[in-house]
């Protein structure tokens, strides 16, 4: 029997938010593949067996996919959001383009999901609504130089900026930083959207603060930060979060 690989993203959180797409791979796979924490969202049934493994072991887990994909079984890799987005398929792609060769001809598929950011940005209105771009602001695999580089260029060029992996344990200072030097390129009045946990309906949180205000301890590792370009606009209203968007046209 031939076996198959699909690389599948599981959206932000709530059930709901996964695509039936991915539903039906998952519930078609004999091997589930991926970070603990992932793993642990699809339901157990028999004939399902999953291999978990800590965050960082990524080129690890890929080629195990890989391997078990080769003797015949239906895999599937799981990633939060977007699988596509800092998350496995890169990997994966890695371990095809570096290791056996005859792991290019089998039947790979990736699966696409629903992205922090636009989960994030549904919950406040549409501040993704003209150019951005999205930088992971974990320095394990780039250095941060390049980071900074990244940011200052992005604020000047004035894109919205969703930012992933905003802090951990491991990285406490890297957003602070980040807003410091924001704060050199931007007007302070620009929109923050500290958007936690989107979709977990028992631990989402939402708050836009102007860039002045931000503070990195508001974040956490389930929290995308969507900064403001300078056109980014609120819409205040009666007891409730303000609309944030940014309007789709821009002149020079
Ligand atoms: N592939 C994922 C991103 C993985 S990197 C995606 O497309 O969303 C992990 C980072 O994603 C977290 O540090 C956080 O910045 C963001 N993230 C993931 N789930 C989130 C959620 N439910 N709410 C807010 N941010 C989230």
């Amino acid at each position: 029997m031939s076996g198959w690989l699909a690389i599948a993203g599981l959206g932000p959180g709530a059930e709901e938010l996964i695509t039936p797409e991915v539903s039906r791979v998952l519930s078609e796979a004999t091997d589930l593949v991926g970070y603990g924490r992932y793993v642990a969202r699809v339901p157990e049934r028999p004939g399902l067996t999953r291999h978990a493994s800590d965050n960082r072991e990524e080129l690890d887990r890929a080629r195990q996919a890989l391997q078990l994909t080769t003797e015949g079984k239906r895999v599937v890799v799981v990633s939060s959001g977007d699988p596509g987005v800092f998350a496995m398929a890169a990997a994966v792609f890695e371990a095809v383009d570096t290791g056996n060769p005859s792991w290019r001809n089998l039947d790979i598929r990736v699966l696409p999901g629903i992205s922090a950011m636009f989960a994030a940005a549904a919950r406040i209105g549409a501040p993704l609504g003209h150019d951005f771009c999205a930088i992971n602001l974990s320095d394990n695999l780039k250095p941060w130089d390049l980071i900074e580089r990244r940011l200052r260029l992005a604020a000047q060029a004035d894109f919205v900026i969703a930012l992933y992996n905003p802090l951990s344990s491991a990285r406490p200072w890297q957003l602070g930083r980040a807003f410091e030097l924001l704060r050199e390129e931007l007007p302070e009045t620009v929109p923050v959207v500290f958007a936690s946990a989107v979709s977990d309906s028992a631990r989402e949180a939402i708050d836009t603060v102007p860039l002045r205000d931000a503070v990195a301890i508001r974040a956490d590792m389930r929290t995308v930060v969507l900064i403001g370009s300078s056109r980014t606009r609120l819409i205040p209203r009666d007891g409730g979060q303000p609309f944030v968007y940014t309007p789709r046209s821009a002149e020079a």
